[in-house]
């Protein structure tokens, strides 16, 4: 553990558990431990088990022995323990918002929202589940009935991403949970501390043995591989990048499982002339900022009309450059650290290459010389159409801005993308706001809004942004199979 933590800091690491939680016990893993890293300062923070092929097997073991004892349920007592579940994490908001800051940069205040919109998954899906219902009805020629009920899928595995530590974890365990289904958590490796955290929580809060496993690993692929082999997983539920996403994919097919794909995005943000454009900024820095910009959500590109264009981007440029950037523990940062080297140098390079093709920075536009992987709030004008960062997600802080002269040119430029998870759009004309949002080719809209996520809501993409929806009533559909039985009434 580094030297340079308080005592807070160490209090709430040391609070955890640290290895692989598998039928129910906390054990090493075979390939030993490795370093969780605070991006603030490069600094390990601590060592966590490191699982081995075999590990994930003997998860996946696990969670098939719990999966019949816990589809059998009573779903009231499964939606209590979820209830308790959130209960707990809203109490504990100040250590677990402290715990995700340290492994992934992000300011407190932003960290503490995230618990809270991580454990809204919890109370929403421990509602759903005692609503999971079937239907009856006669057959057309009378002499028949239809019945149908609707059954826990069997063992899922769930891959999240870094960039939400916690809420990519309850938006999948959450309805699985909820529909009786066992599951094994496979978290990112830079960001384990959160899962091992909601675990832990969650056998307090009485879940039975097996139900959820852990594997926590630095060789996600060849841990992984071994459970998309064998028939007895059921379910893949994935967040992350989509070029893994179609790996997966591919390897899922041998089995034919089932999978939900919540993948990249490069989400447009259009603003027309009729906007209302101090609500438009607003949501402008909440789209682009939010995370650090390193969110799947995050508005990737600016469409604004050029009548009011400039002033859009002076706004928004003031906004950013007034953001105090640094360690997300430190009072008053607005923005913390991007995930890691690869993560800065890969939007430092977006960033060259708008400006080499003539993009002019507004404010910003250089990492920060620093240790930590820092990179300034940066807006850029004057984009060419070439420029990559239009086209690849940008995954940081940073918003190029564009003009367009009409409706059809901005839909055609926000639907120029593989992506299709969410867009955004600042209009006050109602007809235009449907009209646009009918011909957007995404899974999600944010209209005069710079947020869409809300545990209430499915969330979910389509084109490469992959498929399957997460949260609402859709939510528990993804982990659930329908039965049809029969019945002869002659
Ligand atoms: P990533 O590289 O695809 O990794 C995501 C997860 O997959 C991690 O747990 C990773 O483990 C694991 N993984 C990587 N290679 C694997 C393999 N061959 N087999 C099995 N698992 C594998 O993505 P990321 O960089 O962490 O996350 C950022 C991406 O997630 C962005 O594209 C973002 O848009 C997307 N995202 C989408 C949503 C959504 O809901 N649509 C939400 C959040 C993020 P390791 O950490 O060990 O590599």
């Amino acid at each position: 553990m580094s030297t340079t933590l308080d005592s807070d800091e160490r209090r709430v690491l040391e609070s955890i558990p640290h290895q692989l939680l598998i039928g129910g016990n906390w054990q090493d893993g075979e390939h030993g431990t490795f370093a969780v890293e605070d991006p603030a300062t490069g600094d390990t923070l601590t060592e966590v088990a490191d699982a081995s092929p075999a590990d994930a097997v003997a998860a996946l073991d696990a969670a098939t022995t719990a999966a019949p004892e816990w589809a059998a349920f009573p779903p009231r007592e499964r939606g209590e323990i979820l209830r308790r579940a959130f209960e707990t994490i809203v109490a504990r908001v100040d250590d677990l918002a402290l715990l995700m800051t340290l492994e992934m940069g992000k300011p407190v205040a932003e960290s503490r929202s995230e618990v809270l919109y991580a454990a809204e998954f919890l109370r929403w899906f421990s509602e759903e589940a005692v609503r999971i219902e079937g239907r009856y009805s006669v057959s057309p020629t009378g002499s028949g009935r239809i019945l149908t009920t609707r059954q826990p899928v069997g063992p899922c595995l769930l891959i999240t991403p870094w960039n939400f530590p916690l809420a990519m974890g309850t938006r999948k365990a959450g309805p699985a949970l909820a529909a009786g289904c066992t599951v094994i958590i496979k978290p990112a490796q830079q960001t384990p501390l959160s899962t091992l955290a909601f675990a832990a929580i969650l056998e307090e809060c009485g879940l039975p043995k097996g139900v959820v496993n852990v594997v926590t690993s630095t060789r996600a692929g060849a841990t992984t591989e071994p459970l998309l082999d064998d028939q007895r997983l059921r379910k893949l539920s994935f967040t992350g990048s989509t070029e893994v996403g179609r790996l997966l994919m591919s390897q899922a097919s041998k089995t034919l499982l089932r999978l939900s794909m919540e993948l990249g995005g490069n989400a447009p943000f259009l603003v027309f002339e009729d906007a209302d454009l101090d609500a438009a900024v607003e949501g402008a820095v909440l789209a682009k900022m939010r995370n650090g910009g390193e969110a799947c959500t995050a508005a990737n590109r600016f469409h604004v009309h050029e009548s009011v264009a400039a002033e859009f981007a002076a706004r928004l440029a003031k906004r950013l450059g007034a953001m105090r950037v640094g360690r997300g523990t430190d009072p008053g940062v607005d923005l913390g650290p991007m995930i890691d080297a690869k993560q800065r140098d890969k939007v430092a390079e977006l960033v060259s290459d708008a400006i080499d093709r003539g993009a002019k920075p507004l404010t910003g536009g250089s990492p920060l010389e620093r240790p930590g992987y820092f990179f300034e709030p940066t807006v850029l004008g004057d984009v060419s159409d070439h420029a990559r960062l239009l086209t690849e997600e940008i995954f940081g802080p940073v918003a190029p801005v564009i003009s367009f002269s009409s409706e059809e040119q901005a839909v055609t430029a926000a639907n120029s993308t593989e992506y299709g998870l969410v867009a955004y759009m600042f209009t006050a004309n109602l007809k235009r706001a449907l009209r646009v949002a009918e011909a957007l080719e995404t899974g999600m809209i944010g209209l005069n809004q710079g947020i869409v996520s809300n545990a209430a809501a499915p969330f979910g993409g389509v084109k490469q942004s992959g498929f399957g929806r997460e949260g609402g009533h859709e939510g528990i559909a993804e982990y659930l199979a329908t039965k049809y039985i029969a019945v002869n009434m002659d």
